[in-house]
């Protein structure tokens, strides 16, 4: 039986309970009830009356059509348009010059949810959320990845799980809005603290979540330490969620050894939330209640094998995205599944691998921690390369309107070294990116 979220909040001081989004989230208890239950519908449709791609084909013209090319400036022209190819495709760089193009005009501001992406692979990107769509992320993604793995989910209120971060903010207690739900977690792991990762898992041992989930590099630093498993007890999540970036096999070996639980794969982005998860037969289906997938070549026409992946959707309100390139590759297929679920999936999809940096003493270090740098200093790009004699390289290249790149590099230098657990060499570089590389990867490590 999980502790009800007064007993869990006085036991556990530290952990934050925003009330005022908890209110929010009852507004839109009744609409996640249904959201889920037509995922759960398509899950389970064998012979469904339509495909769940062509209806969600149907639904974003439509939306097109009644509201979308009025309230979406960048979408203006676009009312008449009959099929989705007709569509001009998104580039990234087109929503990071011009956001405000693609926000919903209808939707009061003070009502939005902002989020940026995390910049692994390019500039971050501000993407605003409808509270509807901030919700339905913020509370249904791991039980909808659950339930794909597994069937077993039938109300996400159910599930226990805690979501681990590295992300600045604090640790806190997730409640989905209805009676006696199990509580979820987002619990904070500061790599720059020695003793935060023992208190992580202390943590887990106490709450004893069903699920885990986290972004594959995250996990990498997490296992390498010694004192895992030990300090996990008796303590086994029942699933070991991973999305974000791609997991190689090695360690989804080492996760599924560690933590003796199954191991599910899931492709998400800021701009979308969770787009795909895997099934029984380890197939990644995409979320089609949500969102559309094509795979295009290089002059943006269907491609016949692998091409980019290029989605669509307009389930966020706030900042519906159509055929935005995602820069992954992957191929799209609605060959039938053996699970038995409709509807697209993903074959090879070739996603970002981030690599951990190396510590001295061996432990790896989730680099993602200094995706921060964007927030604190002017700079448009930066890169950080471990070399050979495990010393960092930090290339930067300043915000145009930097004079002193000297103190911004000395301010570099000392936020890389107060993020990392020990002293490290570090140098830091002014450079410029090649734009035109869609390669781009923010984190390296050159042997
Ligand atoms: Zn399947």
């Amino acid at each position: 039986m999980d502790p009800p979220i007064g007993q869990v909040l006085s036991r556990y001081p530290f952990l934050h309970f925003d009330l005022q989004e908890y209110l929010s989230s009852i507004k839109h208890a009744e609409q996640l009830q249904e959201d889920f239950k037509l995922f759960l519908h398509f899950l389970d449709a064998r012979t469904p009356a339509s495909m769940p791609e062509d209806e969600i084909k149907h639904r974003i013209l439509d939306d097109l059509a009644s509201n979308l090319s009025t309230d979406v400036p960048a979408y203006s022209a676009l009312s008449k348009r009959r099929s989705l190819q007709q569509l001009p495709i998104i580039d990234k760089t087109i929503v990071t010059r011009q956001p405000r193009a693609f926000v919903n005009g209808s939707l009061p501001l003070g009502q939005l949810w902002c989020h940026s992406t995390f910049g692994t692979s390019g500039v971050p990107i501000l993407v605003a959320y409808s509270a509807a769509f901030y919700f339905h992320q913020l509370l249904l993604a791991v039980p909808k990845i659950v339930a794909r793995a597994t069937r077993a989910v039938s109300a996400p209120e159910t599930l226990s799980y805690a979501h681990i971060t590295d992300a600045s903010g604090v640790s806190r207690v997730l409640q989905y809005p209805v009676r006696s739900a199990a509580p979820a977690f987002r619990l904070i792991y500061d790599q720059s603290h020695r003793g935060s990762l023992s208190r992580l898992l202390d943590l887990l041992r106490e709450l004893r979540p069903s699920a885990l989930t986290s972004r594959p590099e995250l996990y990498a630093a997490i296992t390498s330490d010694d004192m895992m498993p030990r300090r996990l007890g008796h303590y086994r999540p029942q699933f070991v969620i991973s999305s974000g970036s791609l997991l190689d096999k090695p360690l989804r070996r080492r996760l599924a050894d560690v933590f003796q639980a199954r191991v599910i794969d899931a492709y998400a982005m800021s701009e979308f939330g969770l787009i795909a998860s895997q099934c029984p037969k380890e197939r990644l289906h995409i979320d089609n209640t949500n969102h559309v997938a094509e795979c295009l070549n290089e002059e943006g026409r269907p491609a016949l094998g692998e091409g980019e992946l290029t989605l669509s959707s307009t389930a966020n309100r706030a900042m519906p995205l159509l055929r935005y390139r995602t820069g992954d590759q992957g191929k799209v297929s609605t060959a039938p599944c053996e699970c038995g679920s409709p509807g697209q999936t993903l074959e090879s999809l070739t996603g970002r691998r981030v690599p951990c940096f190396t510590l001295e003493t061996g432990q790896l270090y989730c680099p993602t921690q200094f995706n921060g740098i964007f927030s604190r200093f002017p700079v448009f790009q930066f890169q950080i390369r471990q070399l050979g004699d495990k010393s960092l390289e930090v290339l930067i290249e300043p915000d145009p309107g930097v004079t002193d790149v000297d103190d911004l590099m000395t301010g570099i230098s000392r936020h890389v070294q107060q993020c990392m657990p020990c002293p490290m060499r570090i140098k830091v570089a002014s450079a410029r990116f090649n734009y035109d590389n869609t390669k781009f990867l923010r984190y390296r490590v050159l042997s």
